[in-house]
């Protein structure tokens, strides 16, 4: 029979003379854990996980502020959104109309324990314009105005970051196709529309994606959670909430700030990372490792190649080439944080001497574009 810990424990101090009653306490669990998200920095950038569109019990959402800061620090993220809607408080009989408290409250979690808090309002009309979300405010009460055009207005004079919310959402898009109307030109032409939604929850919208690329808006991921983080998402078998990655010189609100207007910003959700080549390249390069990148192979003999992934990201590749020396693998897939085992073989077609290879893939997860894949290669010298 194996033991319980705890009973190893309460022997010997039964021995010394203490009192004769068990001790029934159980191994004492791990209360507040953070599981890290690995993703690398591109050159001169620090890769914040920013997760700008949250609710709580200050609108509709389901759980008090300080949660939201707490999630965010065990989930691994860097800074969050408070983002309660200005026109819809159906808790307002039990918890009257606050507009700015419920930031004030994740602040006072969030400090502590370093998750950038940041004051934001979700300005909720009817398509179109839509939803659409206001960061980096000042003054969330001012936003509480009848006509839309003065809520983005007052959001604007408070310098904030504006971007269009779940674009194709059901409720307001038929089918999910998100639909560009001319209000959003006006919002648009008049420099207070910032990025956009390419991922909410668990849809990504590829009009938005498309739309972000064209208009050169910030390409922005968010959960909208509403529930508990835990009953929308099963985090402890490594589902994950949709993060916006943003690619800021420091770890500040207003470096964070910066970066999205300057939209160096991509989207991570559901294993997919959708963003500028600019971005993903280095992330894929840096996150993976060839541990021995020199080959010989013998005629039509085999090399097996050690790949090493030190990210968060599962990477699919898929095979998009191929070369006269050697055959590859069609598909191949890097787990996160494992190394795997890429077989080459010769064709027998090499001359005998030295020569670099570029293995010629496909990165499935990494978008450049809607259904456009990043290129990448793994390049090895083989001896043949
Ligand atoms: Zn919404
Ligand atoms: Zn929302």
């Amino acid at each position: 029979m194996k033991l319980a810990p705890w009973i190893l424990v309460a022997i010997p101090l039964l021995a010394l003379g203490h009192s004769p009653t068990p001790d029934r306490r159980l191994p004492a669990p791990v209360t507040k854990a953070r599981t890290e998200i690995r993703i690398p920095d591109p050159p001169g950038f620090l890769t914040l996980k920013c997760d700008l569109h949250t609710h709580t019990v200050f609108s509709d959402g389901l759980v008090w502020p300080s949660v939201r800061s707490e999630e965010a620090w065990r989930e691994g993220l860097d800074a969050i959104a408070i983002t309660d809607h200005i026109e819809y408080q159906p808790h307002k009989d039990d918890l009257p109309t606050k507009h700015d408290r419920s930031t004030d409250i994740a602040r006072g979690a969030g400090d502590p324990l370093g998750i950038i808090v940041i004051r934001g309002s979700e300005i909720t009309r009817q398509m179109p314009p839509g939803h659409l979300n206001a960061i980096f405010l000042t003054n969330c009460a001012a936003l509480s105005v009848s006509n839309w055009t003065d809520a983005i207005a007052a959001a604007h004079a408070q310098g904030a970051f504006i971007f269009w919310n779940h674009p194709g959402w059901e409720a307001q898009a038929t089918n999910g196709i998100a639909v560009w109307y001319p209000e959003h030109t006006q919002i648009y032409e008049s420099g207070m529309m910032h990025g956009i939604e390419v991922v909410n929850g668990r849809s990504y919208y590829p009009e938005a994606h498309r739309w972000a690329i064209e208009k050169k808006l910030a390409i922005i991921s968010n959960s909208d959670i509403h529930a508990p983080m835990g009953m929308d998402y099963h985090l402890h078998d490594g589902d994950l909430r949709p993060v916006t990655l943003v690619f800021a010189k420091e770890r500040t609100a207003e470096s964070l700030k910066e970066a999205l207007r300057e939209r160096r910003s991509a989207a991570f959700a559901a294993g997919f990372v959708v963003g500028d080549e600019q971005f993903l390249r280095p992330i894929f390069e840096r996150s993976v490792r060839i541990k021995n990148p020199s080959a010989t192979i013998k005629g039509k003999g085999r090399a097996l190649i050690q790949i090493a992934n030190d990210s968060s990201i599962d990477f699919h590749l898929e095979r998009s080439g191929s070369l006269p020396e050697v055959t590859i693998p069609k598909e191949l897939v890097l787990p996160a944080g494992k190394t795997v085992i890429l077989e080459v073989k010769g064709t027998g077609a090499a001359p005998a001497g030295e020569k670099p290879l570029a293995l010629p893939y496909e990165v499935n997860n990494l978008l450049i574009g809607p259904d456009r894949p990043l290129p990448a290669t793994l390049d090895l010298t083989a001896r043949f």
